[in-house]
């Protein structure tokens, strides 16, 4: 790969919405033979809409409130849901102390002297919340293929938050590209499996790993590579900052949050999923014509 063909190859990506920031991923990007890409907020539009609220007590506001007061200033695409949710309901959002994220797993802090945590069970459970109670809840939501949130309040689990969030139209035709270059294309989220499977069915991926932490997300990329893979991810979260770093090629989404763009040797300028394919295409173009 001749320098000139490759700052060639990296200006007409820049034209097409694909930004080179590392020379030598655009050399890198030709051999990839896998392609892993996170849910929500890559795949999905990470807009999700609040579409239940089960609440122990009945009161369904204070539930949303609660997990809005915590959720306030959250990165995470449910978090600002929860958020837009309580003030589309007009609900007075207390301030809450001592927030905490939990990468991949959701957020805790205090409010009005409570400890308050919104996210998944596992969160719930290693807080020393009961988490019982809303079991049932979580799985009926899930049954739905929606993803829900948790929230507890002391030790009490207090209620469920479900949400949906829909395939970028994209997507699909993002997939069957990727598909039709003999790349594989694997599906690899925090979110349950059963929230999951109906998006994976959305977009034509059959291969998912659901209920993945940032760390199981790594293990999980190097454990194809380990099979023999160059690996591609593509992702938008905090949550997936490591996952691009340890791939082959790191693809980060436009839109996204700027840690997972500084780790990523590519980053896309639209938040597009079929751009990812696209950078694949052209840097086979590219070293195509240096040889
Ligand atoms: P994905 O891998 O699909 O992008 P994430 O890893 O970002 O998903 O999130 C996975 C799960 O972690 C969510 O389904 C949710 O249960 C929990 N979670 C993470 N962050 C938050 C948050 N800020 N508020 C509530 N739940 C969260
Ligand atoms: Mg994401």
């Amino acid at each position: 790969a001749t320098p000139a063909a490759l700052v060639a190859g990296a200006g007409a990506g820049a034209k097409a919405g694909i930004l080179v920031r590392d020379i030598d991923a655009l050399e890198r990007a030709a051999k990839i033979d896998a392609v892993i890409f996170d849910k929500t907020g890559t795949l999905t539009a990470g807009r999700p809409a609040l579409v239940a609220t089960e609440a122990i007590d009945g009161d369904g506001s204070r539930l949303l409130a609660l997990a809005a007061a915590i959720e306030r200033g959250s990165e995470h695409p449910l978090g600002k849901a929860v958020v837009e949710a309580a003030e589309g309901q007009g609900l007075r959002i207390h301030e809450a102390f001592n927030i905490r994220a939990h990468s991949g797993d959701g957020v805790s802090g205090e409010v009005e002297g409570a400890k308050v945590a919104v996210g998944g069970l596992r969160l719930l459970a290693s807080l020393g919340v009961h988490t019982a109670p809303i079991e049932p809840m979580l799985a009926r939501q899930a049954a739905q293929a929606r993803t829900a949130v948790a929230v507890s309040e002391g030790r009490r689990a207090k209620g469920v938050l479900a949400f949906a969030d829909a395939p970028r139209p994209s997507a699909a035709q993002a997939v069957g590209r990727l598909r039709a270059l003999g790349i594989e294309v694997v599906m690899l989220t925090g979110d349950s499996a059963e929230a999951a499977a109906p998006i994976a069915r959305a977009v034509g991926i059959s291969r998912v790993e659901a209920g993945q932490r940032p760390a199981d997300k790594l293990v999980a990329i190097e454990r194809l590579k380990a099979e023999g893979s160059r690996v591609a991810m593509v992702g938008d979260g905090v949550n997936d900052a490591p996952a691009l770093a340890a791939a082959d090629l790191g693809i980060a989404m436009g839109g996204g949050a700027d840690v997972a763009l500084e780790s990523a040797g590519v980053a896309l300028l639209r938040p597009d999923p079929a751009l990812a394919g696209a950078a694949i295409e052209l840097s086979r173009r590219t070293v195509r014509t240096i040889r």
